[in-house]
C-alpha cells in the first residue's frame, strides 16, 4: 500500500465513522461560504456522481423516473396560494436541481429555473396553515443552494428576497408554536431552518432564522415520546419527519450537531413504523399500516425516505428492507390539471441510501411491542402474509413523560394533532383483511367510532369536534394507562385502564380492559366496568361495512374475503345485541358495521372471545364454566381463569392456566 493510498483509506474510514458514530468533527460549512452546503456538499456530490452507476443504481433510477415526470409537468395556472394540491412542488425543485448536478443535463436546470421562478412569484405561500409555506421554503432554499452558481444573479436575488420575506413570517410562528407534537411544527422548523442555512452570509436575518429553528428543533426532540412513537399516527409521523429529518440532517452536514447520535426518540422511532406495519404482502393494495389517529392505511408517501435515513443513521437492516419495499409504491400521482399529489421525493432515497446497510428480513423481530410512553401495543402472530395482528391504545395524548412535565400547562399540552378519543379500543387485521377497524381520518372525532365502551351515552373527553380537544382529553385525572403488558411464547396480553378520561356525565368509576391474544388467532376481551349508580353501557365493535352479522346465543361473525372473525359474547347474559350502520365521515371506513351490546347495571364484566377462521374452518368451542373459560380451536386447547374482582388496578382479569397443543 502506498503512503497516499493509506492516507486516503484513513480519511475514508474517518468519514464513515463520522457518519455512523455521530462523532461530529465537521468543519463549519456556513462560515466557509462553500456551496452546496445544505444537505449536500461538493464532496458528497462527487461521490454520488460515481455511485449512481454502481451501488446507488437502483435508487438513482427511481429518483430519475420521478424527476423526469417533472420535466413535462405544466406550471400551475392558479398561483394565488400554496394550497395542498401544490404542496408537493416544494419537493420537486430539489429533485430537478440534484438531477442536474448529477447528470449535467441542462433540461433539468431549465426545468428547475422555470419552477423556481414560478414558486417564487406565487402571490402568497399560504396553504393549510404553514404547510404550503414550509414546503415551498424548503424546496426553494435547497434549489437556491444547490444551483447557486448556475442561477443568473437576478433570479438569485428574487429568490433570496422571497425567502427572507417568508422567513419573517415563519420565525415568529415557530417561536410561539407550542404544538411540539404536531407535524405542522416539523414542517415549519424545516422551512425556516432551510431559509437560514441557504441564505447565511447573504441575508442579515439568516442567523436569527437558524437560531429560532434550531432551538425549536431541540425542544421538539426533548419532548418527543421516549418510546419512539408518535401521537398523530403513522402517516403524519412520516409526513412530518420527512421534513424534520431533512432539517436535522442539514444541521448535521453543516457541522452544527448530530441529533441522530444523541437523541433517544430518533433512535427508537423507526420501530414505530415497523410495529404498526401490516404484513408486507398486502402493501400493494394500499394496506400498509394500522389506522391509529388520523393515519390513512397506506402509511403516506413519505415514510420510506424517513426509514431510509434512519436505516443509515443506525445501521438498521429492517428499516432498509422496509424503505426498499416502500420505494416502488411511492410514485407521484399527477392529474391533467398539473396538480400532483404524493410526490415523495425519491431524491431523498438517493441522498440517504447507505449500501453498507444490507436489508434484513423481519422474521426474527419480536411479535409484540409495547410503546410504554404513549401506551400503545401491537401484537401479532408473526411477520408473514397470513399473520393476525391486534393494535390497542390506552395512553395519554402527549405520552406519560410529557403529562408529568411541569411545563405542560404553559405549553398547552404540547399539542398532539390528529389524535382520537380511542382509549381501550383495538383493531384487528388478519389473513390480509381488516376485521375490526378504526375509522381512519374522521370528520368528527368520536369515541363511538371506536371499538371501546360508551357509558350512559357518554364518551371520552375532548370528542365531538373536527379535532380532538387534546387539552380537555389531557385534563382528566387519572391519566389513562396500560397497567400490564406481557409477552409469553404462547400468548400476549395487555391491560388498559381508562382512568378518568370519560366525561363527568358518564358517571364512570373505572373501566379496565384486558386483551389476551392466544396465539396464533384467538383474542379474549375482558372488561371490568363500574359506574356510580344504575347505568347503561354500550360495548362496541366496528367492522367493515356489511361484513358483520348476528348468529344468536351471543355469537356473531365478521366475514371478509378468505377470512372470518367468529365472535362469542359470553356475558352478561342480559346484554342486548344489535348491528347498525355507523356513519363515521371518515376517509377510511365509512360507514362501519357496528355491533352494539347494550348492558345495564352498576357493574358489568363483559367477556368476548374472537377467533380468526380460515375459509371453511369450523368455529371453535368456547365455554364459560365456573369462572373458567375453556377454548378449543383445532389442535389447541386453553383454560383461562376469570378474575372478576381484581385486588389492584394492575391485577389481571384473565389468567392463562393451561395452554396445550394436542398432537395428532
Ligand atoms: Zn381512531
Amino acid at each position: 500500500m502506498t503512503r497516499r493510498t493509506a492516507v486516503t483509506l484513513v480519511l475514508c474510514l474517518v468519514g464513515v465513522a463520522t457518519v455512523a458514530g455521530g462523532e461530529d468533527a465537521r468543519p463549519d460549512l456556513l462560515a466557509s461560504g462553500a456551496r452546496p452546503r445544505v444537505l449536500l456538499t461538493a464532496a458528497r456530490l462527487a461521490e454520488l456522481r460515481t455511485f449512481r452507476e454502481t451501488s446507488h443504481r437502483d435508487v438513482f433510477d427511481v429518483a430519475k423516473v420521478e424527476t423526469d415526470a417533472y420535466l413535462t409537468l405544466p406550471l400551475p395556472v392558479d398561483r394565488s396560494r400554496a394550497v395542498n394540491a401544490y404542496r408537493a412542488h416544494g419537493k420537486m425543485l430539489p429533485a430537478l436541481a440534484l438531477m442536474y448536478r448529477l447528470t449535467d443535463d441542462h433540461a433539468y436546470l431549465e426545468a428547475a429555473r422555470r419552477w423556481l421562478r414560478c414558486l417564487v412569484r406565487f402571490d402568497t405561500w399560504d396553504g393549510s396553515q404553514n404547510l404550503g409555506r414550509s414546503s415551498f421554503a424548503t424546496g426553494v432554499s435547497l434549489a437556491y443552494d444547490w444551483l447557486h452558481d448556475a442561477l443568473p444573479a437576478e433570479e438569485r436575488a428574487e429568490a433570496r428576497a422571497r425567502l427572507v420575506r417568508e422567513g419573517r413570517i415563519l420565525a415568529p410562528v415557530v417561536t410561539a408554536q407550542h404544538r411540539l407534537l404536531s407535524n405542522h411544527l416539523h414542517n415549519e422548523i424545516c422551512g425556516l431552518a432551510m431559509i437560514g442555512y441557504a441564505l447565511w452570509g447573504e441575508a442579515e436575518e439568516a442567523k436569527q432564522f437558524v437560531a429560532v429553528a434550531e432551538e425549536k428543533a431541540r425542544l421538539t426532540l426533548e419532548h418527543a415520546p421516549t418510546d419512539g412513537a408518535w401521537p398523530e399516527g403513522v402517516s403524519y409521523w412520516g409526513y412530518g419527519l420527512s421534513y424534520f429529518l431533512r432539517m436535522l440532517e442539514a444541521k448535521r452536514v453543516l457541522g452544527r450537531g448530530d441529533d441522530f447520535a444523541s437523541n433517544g426518540w430518533l433512535r427508537a422511532t423507526g420501530d414505530y413504523f415497523v410495529h404498526l406495519s401490516l404484513p408486507e404482502a398486502h402493501w400493494t393494495r394500499g394496506t400498509v399500516v394500522a389506522n391509529i389517529a388520523d393515519a390513512p392505511l397506506d402509511g403516506g408517501p413519505h415514510s420510506g425516505v424517513v426509514l431510509r435515513r434512519l436505516a443509515s443513521a443506525y445501521g438498521n437492516g429492517v428499516y432498509q428492507h422496509m424503505a426498499d419495499a416502500l420505494m416502488p409504491l411511492e410514485r407521484p400521482r399527477v392529474d391533467p390539471a398539473g396538480r400532483h399529489d404524493g410526490a415523495h421525493g425519491a431524491w431523498m432515497h438517493l441522498l440517504w441510501y447507505d449500501p453498507a446497510v444490507g436489508p434484513t428480513p423481519l422474521d426474527g423481530l419480536p411479535t409484540m411491542r409495547h410503546f410504554a410512553d404513549m401506551d400503545l401495543v401491537s401484537m401479532r402472530s408473526g411477520w408473514g402474509k397470513d399473520a393476525a395482528m391486534l393494535v390497542f391504545h390506552a395512553g395519554p395524548g402527549p405520552g406519560h413523560r410529557n403529562m408529568a412535565d411541569p411545563q405542560r400547562g404553559a405549553m398547552r399540552g404540547f399539542g398532539p394533532g390528529h389524535a382520537h378519543p380511542d382509549i381501550n379500543s383495538f383493531s384487528i387485521f388478519a389473513r390480509g383483511e381488516w376485521l375490526v377497524v378504526d375509522p381512519g381520518y374522521s370528520r368528527v372525532k368520536d369515541t363511538r367510532d371506536h371499538s371501546t365502551v360508551i357509558v350512559n351515552g357518554q364518551g371520552q373527553a375532548g370528542e365531538g369536534g373536527p379535532w380532538l380537544d387534546y387539552w380537555a382529553f389531557q385534563q382528566r385525572p387519572a391519566v389513562p394507562a396500560i397497567r400490564l403488558a406481557k409477552s409469553a411464547p404462547s400468548y400476549d396480553t395487555v391491560l388498559g385502564d381508562a382512568g378518568g378520561v370519560y366525561v363527568d356525565e358518564a358517571r364512570l368509576q373505572h373501566f379496565r380492559r384486558q386483551v389476551l391474544f392466544l396465539k396464533p388467532d384467538v383474542f379474549v376481551i375482558a372488561d371490568d366496568i363500574e359506574a356510580h349508580g344504575p347505568s347503561q353501557f354500550e360495548w362496541l365493535l366496528h367492522a367493515p361495512e356489511g361484513s358483520l352479522s348476528l348468529e344468536g346465543d351471543g355469537a356473531f361473525e365478521i366475514v371478509r374475503p378468505g377470512v372470518r372473525l367468529h365472535g362469542v359474547f359470553l356475558r352478561p347474559p342480559s346484554a342486548r345485541a344489535r348491528v347498525l350502520s355507523r356513519v363515521t365521515g371518515s376517509s377510511g371506513f365509512d360507514p362501519t358495521s357496528c355491533l352494539v351490546h347494550e348492558m345495564r347495571g352498576e357493574t358489568v364484566n363483559p367477556l368476548a372471545v374472537l377467533s380468526v377462521l380460515r375459509e371453511g374452518e369450523a368455529a371453535p368451542s368456547v365455554r364459560l364454566v365456573e369462572g373458567r373459560l375453556r377454548i378449543r380451536k383445532g389442535k389447541a386447547e386453553w383454560t383461562v381463569k376469570i378474575v372478576d374482582r381484581p385486588a389492584a388496578p394492575a391485577d389481571p382479569l384473565l389468567v392463562v392456566e393451561t395452554p396445550t397443543l394436542r398432537l395428532r
